[in-house]
């Protein structure tokens, strides 16, 4: 929906070309999901989108809403398919890199000295936790209402996240940090012993701990001492949207949802954003990075996928920049301008 389609036609310019220069052999398939669903079938995730999702290798998602469809009955609204895709795939495991380009330094709103060449990836546990546990609710108690929510991990949930979190730090730079409330919550002193108990298992790998309110303090005050973060569903929600800002646009952020046997899903950590939508505006290199993060952790092509990222490095020094992160002195460029640039840096 919305700038969906733009952003993704640029992706797969780009993965084209990859294809031909690595001999990837990847082929497509499309599949409607969302307002585009719901106007063409009358579902927001249509049977035949699940049928060929599940026949693939990876989904690379758009995006899905807008304000055509949020007077619709709540089950039959664009988001109910993106978290139905979510959760019939199983996708636990979500990667949200925080990846500050130098060259846009000055677009965040901390000091470029802070910032700049920051690398962080924050794994976050996506489908349990107090988003999901029970019992939840709001009650009649003692002649008031009470709300209610459970926060609650099994062990095998903790070593499932737990294992991607060390895996990932493994092929980076080695250092884990397991991100808890361990003075004050049970389910989280648990979290803490299955994290321990794992770490032997990767003695590459530094494992340290922090409490949830220190890592807010400290992604803002020195984000660069992280490498991996792992941490649960509420906690890595809030964290990776302070972490995403500290790259300063958000049409600049990529994730992946994985689950246990490597499968997928890539999508851009924007919206549909409709204010732009049908203009050419939208920056697409969020979504081009998500297609790098695609062959990296399900296809496991990381030629292909550095040569993608190094090619958007090309094009920032070059001074192209989308509306979103233009400033003085840079080259304002279309959508498809800028997926044209990425393609021409890949070939050079
Ligand atoms: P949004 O991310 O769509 O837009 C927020 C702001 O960022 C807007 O000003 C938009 O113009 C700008 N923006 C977003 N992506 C951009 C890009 N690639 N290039 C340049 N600018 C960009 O969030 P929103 O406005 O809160 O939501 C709009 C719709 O998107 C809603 O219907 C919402 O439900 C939906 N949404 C979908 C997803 C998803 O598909 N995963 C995620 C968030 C919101």
């Amino acid at each position: 929906d919305g700038i969906g389609p733009e952003v993704l036609a640029e992706a797969r310019k780009v993965l084209d070309a990859v294809d031909q220069r690595f001999g990837l052999g990847l082929s497509w398939d499309e599949a409607l999901l969302g307002g585009a669903a719901i106007d063409a079938t009358g579902h927001p995730l249509p049977p035949e989108t699940l049928e060929k999702a599940k026949a693939s290798g990876a989904i690379l998602f758009g995006a899905i809403g807008g304000p055509q469809w949020d007077t619709l009955d709540r089950a039959i609204r664009p988001e109910k398919g993106l978290l139905g895709l979510r959760s019939e795939m199983q996708l636990f495991g979500n990667l949200r890199p925080a990846l500050l380009y130098p060259q846009l330094a000055a677009a965040s709103s901390l000091k470029p000295e802070i910032v700049a060449g920051l690398d962080i990836l924050i794994v976050r546990e996506l489908t349990g936790g107090i988003y999901f546990g029970e019992p939840r609710g709001i009650e009649e108690r003692n002649g008031e209402r009470v709300g209610f929510n459970t926060y609650i991990y099994s062990e095998s949930e903790v070593r499932r996240i737990g294992r991607l979190a060390f895996e990932l730090a493994a092929k980076r730079n080695g250092r884990l940090c397991s991100v808890d409330k361990a003075n004050v919550l049970e389910a989280t002193v648990l979290w803490r012993e299955v994290m321990e108990e794992l770490a032997p298992e990767y003695p590459q790998v530094e494992l340290s701990h922090m409490y949830v309110d220190n890592a807010a303090m400290q992604l803002v005050r020195a984000p660069k001492q992280f490498d991996v973060l792992v941490t649960g569903n509420m906690f890595g929600d809030i964290l990776s949207d302070a972490a995403a800002m500290l790259t300063g646009s958000i049409g600049m952020l990529p994730s992946a949802a994985l689950n246990q046997s490597g499968f997928g899903m890539y999508e851009p950590c924007h919206g549909s954003a409709p204010d732009i939508a049908g203009q050419g505006k939208a920056n697409p290199l969020a979504m081009i990075l998500s297609a790098a993060m695609m062959l990296r952790y399900s296809f496991d092509c990381a030629e292909a996928a550095d040569a993608i990222e190094a090619a958007v490095g090309v094009v920032l020094d070059q001074g192209l920049r989308t509306a979103d992160i233009v400033a003085d002195g840079d080259v304002a460029v279309s959508t498809s301008e800028m997926g044209d640039a990425v393609v021409k840096a890949l070939a050079s």
